[in-house]
């Protein structure tokens, strides 16, 4: 098990994509990794298999409200302004 933080990106970068709010964090079913907040550190989601992960999807951080990418998505750097 491994700790990731996920690709912070700013609001208006959502665009079209699904925003899935993980509240202040969801539990997956074991043996996968924890995924932080990549705007304020809170885990969003623990033991989550990344393959359970979706590309389109946006994760909105049930503590600070900032949107997230899958940590394998190549971000720009500087997206997040
Ligand atoms: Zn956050």
């Amino acid at each position: 098990m491994a700790e990731l933080v996920l690709i912070p990106i700013a609001e208006h970068k959502v665009g079209d994509r699904q925003v899935f709010n993980t509240g202040m964090s969801t539990v997956g079913r074991g043996g996968g990794n924890d995924y932080m907040c990549g705007h304020c550190g809170q885990v969003m989601m623990r033991d989550y298999d990344t393959e359970r992960l979706e590309i389109e999807i946006v994760y909105q951080c049930g503590a600070c409200g900032g949107h997230n990418l899958k940590p394998e998505v190549d971000a720009v750097p500087g997206e997040l302004n």
